[in-house]
C-alpha cells in the first residue's frame, strides 16, 4: 500500500469515526433537539455508513471486495443529500409531512437498487473493473445511464437546502446568522468537494465527500445545539398568528394579498388561498361587496378606523410594514368590537334613558337641556320649562297596587311622548314627575302646551285588566326669554314653585311662574 492510499484510508476512516461519534452523542443527547435530531441523525448515520463504505472499499484487494463495499457505500450516500434537505427543511421550520419523506426517497432508493442489481443491466456501470495499472483497490469505471440522473439528484437536493438556506440570509436576526452561515458551509462542503470529483480532478479518482462530511455534520450538530430556537421559532409565529382572536391580513407593497390567519377566515368565510397574490381592493370587494374603507396607498403610518361589515363592527388596525427604511407592505388588523359596542351603547343607554319609562333620565334632561338653553340664549329667543307632577299619585298605587302605579307612568310617558316634536326635550325628574324643555316656546305656548298634555292625560286612562285607571296632573310653567341670564336650576325653580300653586289650587291645572305675581293662581 502506498502512502498516499494510506494517508486516504486515514482521512476516511477518521471521518467515519467522527460521524459514529457526532451520531452516539446526538443519540445520547435528543432529548434536548426535539425531533430535529431524528432526521440530524439520520443524515449522519448515512453519511457514516458512506465513510466506512469508502474505507474499506480503499483496503480492497480483489474485485469482488470493492464491488461489495461500493455497495455498501450505497447504503448512505445517495440517501445524505436528500436526508440534508429534509434537515433543512425542518430546521427551517418547514413542516416534515411523510409524503415529503417518501418523495425525497423515493430516488435513492431506486439509485440502490439500481447498483445493487448492476451486473444484470449494466444500467449503473457499464463497466466496473480492477484498475488495469494501478491494480485494487483503484478501479476503471464506465458509467451508466443512471449515474447520471442519481448525480443530478443529488446535486439538486444539496442545491435546493443551499437555496433555502440562502433564501432566509435577510430574515434572519442577526444573532442566528453565524447558525445559518455554519449550515451553508455545511452544505457547501460536499458540493464543493462531489464537483471537484465529478470534473476528475481529485487524484486517482479518489472521491473526497467521505473525507469532509464529517466536518458538515459538526457545523450542522453547532447549529442546532446553538440555536435550537430558530428552527421553533418560525413555528412559534405560525401558532401565534393563526391561534389569535383578531384577524391579520399582511400586504406587499404593492398593496397585494399575501398572508391572513385562522380568525381572519372566520371572519371572512370566502377568503380562500386563491386570493392570494390579488389586489387587496379586489378581494375586499369580493368579499363585502363594497370598496375598502380606507385608500391604501395614502397610508404612512398607523391608522385605526371602525367599519360596519355585515352584522358585526370590526375596529382594524393598519400599519406599515417597514424593512430597512422600506415600505414593505401592510399589517391590518381586525377585531371584533360588536360586543364591545352593543355593551357600550346599553351602557350609554342605561346612563341616559329610565329604565321604566324609557325616557329620557334627569342626568340626560340637564346635560341636554343646558346646550340647548345656551343655543336659545345666543339666538335671544325664550326657553320654557314645564315640570308636572301626577296627581294623588299614592292612591293608585295603594288602589291598584305598585305595578299597576308603574304601569301608569309608563302609560303617561306613552301619552306625552306621542304629542311632542324632536324639538321638545322630555324626561323623567323622578317618582311621578316628568319635565320637559321647550327651545324657543314664549310662555303663552308653554302654557298652551301643558294644558294640553294636561287634557290628554285626564282624557286617556290606562287600560288594566279591563278597568279603567284614570288620572290628572298639575303643571308648572316657567320661561326665559334670554335677556336676563338664568340657569336651568333657576328656571326649574320656578316651575316647581308654579306646580306647587297649580296643585294648591285644587290640581289638574296649569299655572305659570311670573315675577310679578310670584306665580298666578
Ligand atoms: P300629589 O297630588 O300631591 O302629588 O300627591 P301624590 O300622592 O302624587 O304625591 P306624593 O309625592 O305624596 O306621592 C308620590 C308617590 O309616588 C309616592 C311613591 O310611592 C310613588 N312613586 C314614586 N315613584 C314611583 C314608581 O316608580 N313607581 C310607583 N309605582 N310609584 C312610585
Ligand atoms: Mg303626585
Ligand atoms: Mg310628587
Amino acid at each position: 500500500m502506498d502512502s498516499k492510499l494510506a494517508a486516504y484510508i486515514t482521512l476516511v476512516c477518521t471521518s467515519a469515526v467522527l460521524n459514529l461519534s457526532i451520531l452516539v452523542y446526538t443519540y445520547w443527547r435528543r432529548h434536548y433537539y426535539t425531533n430535529i435530531a431524528n432526521l440530524f441523525m439520520w443524515n449522519t448515520l448515512t453519511s457514516m455508513i458512506y465513510c466506512f463504505g469508502y474505507a474499506f472499499s480503499l483496503i480492497s484487494t480483489s474485485l469482488e471486495q470493492l464491488r461489495f463495499w461500493n455497495i455498501v457505500q450505497y447504503v448512505g450516500m445517495p440517501f445524505f443529500p436528500p436526508l440534508g434537505l429534509l434537515f433543512v427543511m425542518q430546521y427551517l421550520g418547514y413542516k416534515i409531512t411523510r409524503k415529503r419523506i417518501i418523495a425525497l426517497l423515493t430516488m435513492p432508493c431506486f439509485t440502490f437498487l439500481i447498483n445493487v442489481t448492476n451486473e444484470s443491466h449494466h444500467f449503473y456501470y457499464r463497466i466496473y473493473d480492477i484498475h488495469s495499472v494501478l491494480g485494487a483497490p483503484y478501479s476503471e469505471i464506465e458509467y451508466g445511464a443512471w449515474f447520471a440522473v442519481h448525480n443530478i439528484y443529488i446535486f439538486s437536493c444539496m442545491l435546493a437546502a443551499l437555496l433555502l438556506l440562502l433564501s432566509r440570509w435577510k430574515e434572519t436576526v442577526s444573532v442566528y446568522r453565524s447558525q445559518l452561515f455554519a449550515l451553508i458551509c455545511g452544505q457547501l462542503l460536499p458540493i464543493v468537494t462531489a464537483f471537484l470529483l465529478f470534473i476528475g480532478v481529485t487524484p486517482d479518482g479518489i472521491d473526497p465527500v467521505p473525507m469532509v462530511i464529517w466536518f458538515s455534520s459538526v457545523l450542522y450538530l453547532w447549529s442546532i445545539t446553538s440555536s435550537r430556537m430558530l428552527s421553533i421559532m418560525p413555528v412559534a409565529k405560525e401558532t401565534i398568528f393563526n391561534s389569535m382572536n383578531d384577524g391579520v391580513i399582511v400586504l406587499n407593497d404593492t398593496y397585494q394579498l399575501i398572508e391572513y390567519n385562522q380568525a381572519c377566515k372566520i371572519m371572512f368565510s370566502e377568503l380562500d388561498r386563491s386570493t392570494l397574490g390579488q389586489p387587496f381592493d379586489q378581494v375586499w370587494y369580493m368579499l363585502t361587496d363594497q370598496s375598502f374603507p380606507v385608500q391604501l396607498d395614502t397610508i404612512s403610518d398607523k391608522l385605526n378606523v371602525t367599519i360596519h361589515q355585515a352584522n358585526y363592527i370590526y375596529q382594524l388596525r393598519i400599519s406599515m410594514l417597514q424593512q430597512s427604511n422600506n415600505n414593505s407592505g401592510l399589517l391590518i388588523i381586525f377585531t371584533d368590537i360588536t360586543e364591545l359596542h352593543t355593551l357600550q351603547q346599553k351602557l350609554e343607554h342605561q346612563a341616559y334613558y329610565d329604565d321604566l319609562t324609557q325616557i329620557y333620565n334627569r342626568r340626560a334632561f340637564f346635560q341636554k337641556s343646558e346646550q340647548s338653553l345656551m343655543k336659545a340664549k345666543g339666538e335671544l329667543s325664550s326657553f320654557v320649562i314645564i315640570l308636572f307632577d301626577i296627581d294623588l299619585f299614592k292612591k293608585v298605587n295603594d288602589t291598584y297596587g305598585h305595578q299597576t302605579g308603574d304601569q301608569m307612568l309608563v302609560h303617561v310617558a306613552q301619552i306625552c311622548k306621542a304629542e311632542m316634536g324632536e324639538h321638545i326635550l322630555f324626561a323623567r325628574y323622578g317618582g311621578e314627575e316628568f319635565i320637559l324643555a321647550l327651545p324657543g316656546y314664549t310662555l303663552a305656548e308653554g302654557e298652551k302646551f301643558a294644558n294640553y298634555l294636561r287634557f290628554c292625560i285626564e282624557q286617556k286612562p290606562l287600560v288594566e285588566n279591563g278597568k279603567l285607571v284614570s288620572v290628572t296632573s298639575s303643571f308648572g310653567v316657567s320661561v326665559t326669554t334670554g335677556a336676563v341670564e338664568e340657569t336651568i336650576y333657576q328656571l326649574l325653580q320656578k316651575a316647581d314653585e308654579a306646580l306647587y300653586a297649580a296643585k294648591r289650587a285644587g290640581r289638574n291645572q296649569v299655572r305659570v311662574f311670573t315675577e310679578k305675581y310670584e306665580f298666578v293662581e
